[in-house]
């Protein structure tokens, strides 16, 4: 019997271990790499609990050591999707009932599984599969993903104690239950821990789900499925499918069930689902729920009031680490004439201090870019540069893909505000830096506003208060999450809700119950103690 109101754990941000010299998470980590480095896996897809190998395989390598194999991937077909539906909608039988206090046990467990033994597996797979350094692997794959666990629980209790008004003789209720169908995940390869939440946030509320990972992402969603093995999820409510785009539109999109889309990637793919789903709105049994976390070309501007070396390592940092593959990294940067030359010489000074190279060497900062397609695009727009006379290297420029998919962390200058690189996403070790007439910082700032379709992150540095007004005012529309002196990347669970608008998504923000809210449905319940039993009103006599 549970009759009581429960209080969930209070959520704490998990600390980020040091892996430093002689420190036991360094010692574990390396022997943990070592191990899934000297062994292969052989990766199913995971339907309503059972492992399908269907004998269609794809090799595994790490980006930074192409020749090395990690091991295969089964991959399905349409047939397979339609069976990982109908899994889905079994488990949801029992799923969608379950106390909410018992799907809390579950992701926490997963949480406290995940901050010990499944600590070092899920960094070390992260390290491998996608050229992460272990700060990066940390920070992600571990630490974000135990955030996204603990503190959505205590989102979702806040969600369900939020409840009417009730006037005497009534009672009012508000129910949150999960959405009439199952959920769509699909994942992008940058981050262990989106991959995971956008999987665990519907689930947690209820729902079922199909999950299908980037194919550059399929080794580490794997270790994430033997977690949620292991902290009780049952069979069927997270179905892990290895599938081409191209059955997606097919199947998912076009089964009556299909309740909502968890989406984070590229905004040309995600514009292409919202189609999709638009062409089969007559299907669903109700409007589907459209989520989704996007591109971003996300910027620092500096002020003239600014601290040269504080804005440089704003750029460095946030420009280059995870070699710029993160949604929030700083691509495009305004500086004012009157630092310019300072600023740019303390960002070269740094950047061609960088040790570029596999994450397996602790001592390597940049390691590779995830696949052949990334580094082609990165290459082309590095040939790009090379053929214009409004743009010039600081530094970087050479990339090559023999042994791994190395760009040099590249630093580009232009004179012209509305250069390419200033304006496309390029996701990968590329900034590009524009210098602005310093007294003219509200022209800057329009500049900026107006040159790119995306709206993710944005930094400015300033020692003025009332420029860091103007910019916030200015910029209101021009990133979803806004940094005052501090660089734009690295939000953290619980503390910097993320997401972005524009072109950058449906700003639903991760790890906040504004994400949770979209993964349940409401019924209000009146109930009235003594009904009337005369239909006239006192007015009337
Ligand atoms: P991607 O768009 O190439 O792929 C994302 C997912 O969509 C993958 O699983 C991929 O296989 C799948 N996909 C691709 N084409 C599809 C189609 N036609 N139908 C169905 N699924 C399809 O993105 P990526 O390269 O994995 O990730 C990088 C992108 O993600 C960047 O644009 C980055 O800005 C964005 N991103 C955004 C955020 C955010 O919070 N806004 C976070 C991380 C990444």
């Amino acid at each position: 019997m549970s009759n009581a109101f429960f209080n969930v754990p209070k959520a704490i941000n998990e600390p980020v271990k040091s892996y430093a010299p002689g420190s036991p998470e360094r010692k574990e980590l390396q022997a943990m790499y070592a191990a899934l480095k000297n062994s292969t896996t052989d990766a199913p897809m995971i339907i309503g609990g059972k492992e399908i190998r269907t004998g269609k395989t794809v090799s595994m390598h790490p980006p930074h050591d192409r020749a090395h194999v990690l091991g295969n991937y089964h991959q399905g077909t349409a047939e397979h999707v339609n069976q990982a539906i109908a899994a889905a909608l079994e488990a949801r039988k029992t799923w969608a009932n379950t106390p909410w206090q018992d799907r809390a046990a579950i992701f926490l467990k997963a949480a406290e599984l995940l901050a010990g033994p499944f600590r070092a597996k899920m960094n070390a797979a992260t390290m491998l599969c996608q050229s992460k350094n272990a700060f990066q692997a940390e920070i992600d794959a571990a630490c974000e993903m135990i955030d996204f666990f603990r503190f959505n629980v205590q989102f979702m209790t806040e969600i369900y104690a939020g409840q009417p008004e009730s006037a005497p003789g009534i009672w009012n209720r508000l129910e949150y239950r999960p959405l009439e169908g199952f959920v769509f995940a699909i994942t992008p390869f940058n981050f262990t821990s989106i991959a995971a939440n956008l999987c665990a946030a519907p689930a947690l509320m209820g729902n079922v789900v199909v999950w299908k990972p980037s194919n550059t992402q399929i080794y580490s969603a794997h270790v994430i499925m033997e977690l949620f093995k292991e902290a009780g999820l049952p069979d069927g409510v997270i179905n892990l499918i290895h599938v081409n785009s191209s059955v997606i539109a097919d199947t998912i999109f076009k089964s009556p069930d299909f309740s909502g889309v968890h989406f984070t990637g590229s905004t040309n793919v995600f514009n292409q689902l919202w189609r999709n789903i638009g062409a089969n709105l007559e299907t669903y049994k109700g409007y589907p729920r459209i989520v989704g976390e996007t591109g971003g070309k996300d910027f620092i501007i500096a002020h003239k009031s600014a601290n040269a070396k504080e804005v440089a390592t704003g750029m460095v940092r946030g420009a280059f680490e995870y070699q710029g593959q993160k949604c929030s990294a700083a691509s495009r940067t305004y500086l004012p004439s009157n630092l310019a030359d300072e600023i740019l010489a303390l960002v070269k000074k740094d950047v061609e201090s960088f040790k570029v190279g596999s994450p397996e060497d602790f001592s390597n900062f940049v390691n590779a870019v995830i696949d052949e397609k990334s580094f082609d695009k990165i290459a082309n727009y590095i040939e790009y540069v090379k053929t214009r006379d409004d743009a010039e290297f600081v530094c970087g420029g050479t990339y090559d893909k023999s042994k791994g998919y190395f760009i040099a962390p590249t630093v580009v200058k232009t004179t012209n505000p509305l250069f390419r690189t200033m304006c496309e996403e390029i996701f990968g070790p590329f900034l590009t830096v524009y210098v602005y007439d310093a007294d003219k910082f509200e022209e800057a700032l329009e500049t900026l506003d107006k040159s790119s379709e995306y709206a993710l992150t944005g930094a400015i540095f300033s020692q003025d208060r009332a420029a860091i007004n103007t910019a916030t005012k200015m910029l209101e529309n021009a990133a979803g999450n806004f940094y005052i002196n501090d660089k734009p990347t690295g939000a953290v669970v619980g503390q910097q809700p993320f997401g972005g608008a524009r072109a950058s998504g449906t700003n639903d923000k991760a790890g906040a119950p504004q994400n949770l809210m979209r993964w349940v449905n409401t019924r209000t319940i009146k109930e009235t103690f003594v009904p009337p039993t005369d239909y006239r009103y006192p007015f009337l006599g």
